[in-house]
């Protein structure tokens, strides 16, 4: 009867949205206590619009627009994309960077116009970041002026997520972008709580901006981990392992597929990149975070008939 009930659980799986890598994934399902969600495009929809333009007096708002939304064009991160799209409204046109390269978690860094840019997080500003080719002057640490300091931790505090533009060794912008928590994601939470699993949002993002996330899904602040590095994502998985804990953990692949690859359970977004169906053990079709604990609750079903 094995293999028919396995099949049984596949078959039902597909109707659902849900495609299981193997019959061995099943087992992983019966024992996880924790399900880690990283935060943009599985939480939130990952669609980012840009909110908001705050100028420092060294800069142009048109200006920030052209060489921030020239370098965001060349990245396909959902703040990248949401700046370059708000450029493009505004400008109509945008200039091709000389130089791009991606800083993986902060940003992006390029020369657009003979201008060394910064796109990013504070941190990618204090960093100064290593040179790129035809840019300048990298190397020197940049701060944000107060008046662009105060705008961030406004932007913060209303739950958006505030990016930096600096250019030519100096802060000059804040960007504000937001992105909606998707209406399904508040259910998707009760209904994972319902199998016994501890939800745990998981993010790069600020903290301010993920306890907004979290509170609009029902997810304590003690199990927000924020300001996380891509790289970091996998540790804070084998650290709750650790714990002792048996974890699951849903992405979309920008930043996370290592993260999946170490959980016990992994949970891609079939609306996210190819890094996560293929590091992840369990796909959910359509992106609906609800079929996170429907996957589960089937495959722990489809082995009570196993058994
Ligand atoms: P998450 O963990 O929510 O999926 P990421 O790890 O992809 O987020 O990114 C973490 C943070 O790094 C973002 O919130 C943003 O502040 C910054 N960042 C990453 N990529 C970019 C980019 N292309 N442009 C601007 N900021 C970026
Ligand atoms: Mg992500």
């Amino acid at each position: 009867a094995t293999p028919t009930a396995l099949m049984v659980g596949t078959g039902r799986g597909a109707q659902l949205g849900i495609l299981i890598k193997g019959p061995e994934v099943l087992e992983s399902t019966r024992k996880v206590d924790t399900i880690v969600l990283d935060k943009t495009g599985t939480v939130t929809t990952g669609r980012m619009t840009l909110l908001a333009v705050h100028t420092g007096d060294n800069a142009e708002e048109s200006e920030v627009l052209r060489l921030a939304g020239a370098l965001e064009h060349a990245s396909e991160h959902p703040i990248a994309r949401a700046v370059a799209e708000g450029a493009l409204e505004k400008l109509g046109s945008l200039p091709t960077p000389e130089d791009f390269a991606n800083v993986p978690g902060l940003g992006v860094q390029g020369v657009v116009d003979g201008h060394a840019v910064l796109v990013g997080r504070e941190q990618l500003l204090a960093m100064g970041v290593p040179p790129l080719e035809r840019s300048r002057e990298w190397g020197r640490a940049m701060e944000l002026p107060a008046s662009l300091a105060h705008a961030k931790s406004e932007a913060e505090a209303a739950g958006r997520t505030a990016i930096a533009v600096a250019w030519d060794g100096e802060a000059r912008a804040v960007l504000e972008v937001a992105d909606a928590v998707k209406e399904t994601s508040p259910e998707a939470i009760r209904r994972l709580r319902d199998l016994g699993l501890t939800p745990i949002l998981l993010t790069g993002d600020n903290r301010a901006v993920a306890e907004s996330v979290a509170r609009e899904v029902g997810i304590a602040p003690e199990h927000v981990i924020a300001e996380v590095l891509p790289q970091d994502k996998a540790d804070v998985v084998k650290r709750l392992q650790g714990e002792g804990r048996s974890v699951a953990m849903v992405g979309d692949g920008v930043n996370d597929a290592a993260a999946l690859a170490q959980a016990d359970l992994g949970l891609a977004m079939g609306t996210g990149t190819d890094a996560a169906i293929e590091a992840g053990d369990l796909t959910l079709v359509r992106g609906d975070l609800r079929v996170a604990a429907d996957a589960i609750r089937l495959s722990r079903r489809t082995l009570g008939t196993i058994r």
